[in-house]
């Protein structure tokens, strides 16, 4: 079943236009890497899927219905963003975040529920977050806020999952840790995940579905396999790169070759 589609989308900031004609389609329990160099456009492509920025032209269909035509809090309750550059700048407890974060099933002025706390009771166990539930967000490491981050996406609840670089700030053991974690809400809870990844070969492992930007346009969606080819990441990085097997999943594995071997690579 289809969940998101993006349909000739183009979008932009003010009169500049980013995103040109951008076509994909993400079933539901997908986990979609979008991919590409600085300043291709990745985030503001999840920007759009997550109706912060308006589209200029083309639509974008949650569910089959466009998503200008859902309300922000309808939204809320179907998708979760998690931006890059978000920055708490009040010590706020994790409790209070994840309270906090239940807004949109909140009738106006309301207390919590005796069901928002046994959500947010739930998702913090899960995530290892119960010792923490009482201590500031500027009293935790930049692994643990990330976690507190992911936290506040899914005690909504959401059905689609949308983050952006989120294991940017994180060491190899936490990376590994946050992307299973996710993993284990797409195969338990069929959470379906679009996630702008950086990272070649975190988004070759962890993704079904990849979609490569370049410049504002797709340049090719498909599995890990069609998407990593050589040849289409030496013209869209503009730099030399090979691609081998990861040793135990078989999953394409990228890697950048320094310009002192440069000569000596054999494709
Ligand atoms: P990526 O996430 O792939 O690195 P972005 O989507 O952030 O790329 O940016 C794509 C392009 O849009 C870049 O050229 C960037 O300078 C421009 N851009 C990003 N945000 C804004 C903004 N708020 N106003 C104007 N231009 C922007
Ligand atoms: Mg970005």
């Amino acid at each position: 079943m289809v969940i998101l589609e993006f349909k000739n989308v183009c979008a932009g900031y003010g009169t500049y236009e980013i995103l040109h004609n951008v076509d994909f389609c993400m079933n539901k329990g997908d986990f979609v890497g979008i991919i590409g160099p600085n300043g291709s456009g990745k985030s503001t492509l999840l920007k759009a899927a997550a109706k912060i920025l308006k589209v200029v032209s083309g639509r974008i269909l949650l569910k089959d219905i466009d998503i200008n035509k859902i309300s922000l809090q309808k939204f809320a309750r179907t998708v979760a963003f998690l931006p890059s550059d978000i920055e708490i700048t009040y010590p706020y407890t994790v409790k209070e975040l994840l309270l906090v974060a239940r807004y949109p099933f909140a009738p106006t002025f309301s207390n919590p529920s005796k069901k928002d706390f046994e959500i947010i009771t739930s998702v913090a166990k899960q995530m290892d977050l119960i010792p923490f539930m009482e201590r500031t967000i500027f009293q935790m490491s930049e692994g643990e806020k990330q976690r507190v981050m992911l936290a506040q996406c899914l005690v909504q609840e959401p059905e689609i999952i949308m983050l952006d670089e989120p294991t940017a700030h994180l060491d190899i053991g936490f990376q590994f840790s946050f992307l299973d974690l996710l993993k284990t809400y797409q195969k338990n809870s069929s959470l379906s995940i679009l996630a702008v990844l950086h990272d070649l070969n975190l988004a070759a492992q962890y993704c079904n579905k990849l979609i490569l930007l370049d410049k504002g346009c797709v340049s090719i969606s498909g599995t890990p396999h069609e998407v990593l080819n050589y040849q289409i990441l030496e013209k869209v990085y503009q730099t030399n790169v090979l691609v081998y097997p990861h040793p135990i999943s078989g999953k394409p594995y990228v890697f950048g070759v320094p310009e002192e071997w440069k000569n000596l690579t054999e494709k």
